[in-house]
């Protein structure tokens, strides 16, 4: 009686384990550039510092317990490209979004760029990902264009590249520098993941 018992609790846990593991989802947020590469400055304000923050909260705001938000780098360090594709590949995860931010010359670009490449691995599931990312911000200043970067060929998962922002733009630069823009635009990214 008592092995029986045993045996059923120990069926009870596989099952209740195969349930937890079908649905479990891991995000790998990649947050670009990052110590002595700042990415894009203007008014003092720097990308590297910009994709964390938004990453972050992207983090904070998960509630789902099955949902695994992995970012590349939770500190102001260098990460080389092939050092990033290598920690993701290894991750396994479902999909990836690479956070960066924008600048131009002429200070009236403003928009958000999705890129995606031909030479990824999972192309059909990054343009699925591209496309939902695309619906999921509120302005429809948005752009899916395609781009051979490296993590986007050398990522064996679905991947897309999120430019979120002219820094150079007045209105851009509104958003992604306070709490408020960074907020909605860490949610309008947590929709799409969870
Ligand atoms: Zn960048």
């Amino acid at each position: 009686m008592k092995n029986l018992m045993k045996f059923i609790g120990l069926a009870f846990l596989t099952i209740t384990l195969a349930f937890t593991t079908v649905d479990k989802k891991t995000i790998v947020i990649d947050v670009s550039h990052g110590g002595h590469d700042n990415g894009t400055i203007v008014n003092g304000y720097n990308e590297k510092g910009i994709a964390l923050n938004i990453a972050n909260k992207i983090k904070e705001l998960n509630k789902n317990s099955n949902l695994e938000i992995i970012l590349t780098r939770d500190s102001d360090k260098f990460l080389s490209l092939n050092e990033r594709a290598e920690q993701i590949n290894k991750l396994k995860p479902d999909f990836v979004i690479s956070l960066h931010v924008n600048a131009a010359d002429d200070k009236k670009e403003s928009g958000k760029e999705i890129f995606v490449s031909d030479k990824n691995k999972q192309k059909e599931k990054s343009g699925s990902l591209a496309l939902e990312l695309f619906y999921s911000f509120k302005d429809r200043n948005v752009e899916i264009k395609k781009a051979d970067f490296y993590l986007l060929k050398n990522v064996e998962y679905p991947i897309a590249l999120l430019e979120l922002g002219y820094l150079t733009n007045e209105n851009d630069r509104e958003v992604l520098t306070t709490e408020k823009g960074q907020s909605e635009l860490a949610e309008s990214i947590l929709n799409v993941i969870k």
